[in-house]
């Protein structure tokens, strides 16, 4: 079964006048369980839409998205994203801001705090666990927002542009990182970027859109790692 399925999906967003405005026209695309896959294309064409529709942030004007098989989504704490910006809350310490999640949930309990901790291991920032998040550098930051994402073990992981935001050095670190959890977890992945050597170097497929609303958004698929 595929993990996200985008089948014949339109979306539109309401204009302030009152018209509509078309950011994605006939999309399709099957995300496979468990590979990483990264949508390339230009500013505008639509991944970021993309994105938000299969986090169910916004709804898609007509057609359908499935994740997991399910067109309905029940528990969302499959799913989690990852924006350009970490967007952490500074008045929580880096602790409690990657165990946000849990809080607003349920109880955290000790396996949350031991997750939590591994997740900070895993990204080279247990130091900084009692830090407020406006003591660290963008990419530390953004290290803290992705174990945020991971910490309730989410089947599903949404990124955009997690790393356009950084500094060269930090963006290779981070990369690097990444490549690694997912090789660790297998989590499936839809990474969306504007960088075509990010996509090569992260990814084991890539699907390129074109700009050309209307026309058919994808246009290749490039296979770079069969599993
Ligand atoms: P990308 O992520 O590829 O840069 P987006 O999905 O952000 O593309 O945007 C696709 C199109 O939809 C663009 O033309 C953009 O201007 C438009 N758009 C994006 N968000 C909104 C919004 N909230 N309201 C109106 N138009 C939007
Ligand atoms: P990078 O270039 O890798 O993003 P920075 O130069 O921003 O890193 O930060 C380097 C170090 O300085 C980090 O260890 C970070 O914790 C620390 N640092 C950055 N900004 C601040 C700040 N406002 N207050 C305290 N420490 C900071």
């Amino acid at each position: 079964m595929d993990a996200i399925r985008f089948n014949d999906v339109t979306v539109q967003y309401r204009t302030r006048r009152g018209g509509a405005h078309t950011a994605l026209k006939n999309f399709d695309l099957a995300v496979r369980d468990q590979e990483f896959i990264s949508l390339v294309g230009p500013s505008g064409c639509g991944k970021s839409t993309v994105l938000r529709a299969a986090a169910r942030l916004i709804a898609p004007t007509s057609g359908s998205i499935a994740l997991e098989g399910e067109r309905t989504l029940r528990g969302f704490e499959r799913v989690a994203i990852v924006f350009q910006r970490p967007n952490l809350l500074p008045w929580l310490n880096v602790l409690d801001n990657i165990l946000y999640p849990v809080r607003v949930l349920r109880r955290v309990s000790q396996e949350d705090r031991a997750r939590a901790s591994a997740l900070l291991k895993m990204v080279g920032l247990t130091d900084a666990s009692q830090r407020a998040p406006e003591e660290l550098s963008g990419g530390m930051q953004q290290r803290v927002a992705i174990c945020r994402a991971l910490v309730l073990n989410p089947k599903i992981l949404l990124m955009d542009e997690p790393f356009s935001a950084l500094d060269a050095l930090t963006r290779e670190e981070i990369q690097f990182e990444l490549r690694r959890i997912h090789e660790a977890t297998r989590m499936t992945t839809l990474f969306v970027t504007h960088s075509v050597s990010e996509a090569v170097l992260l990814s084991d497929r890539i699907a390129i859109m074109s700009s050309a609303v209307g026309k058919a958004p994808i246009l290749c698929q490039i296979e770079l790692n069969e599993r």
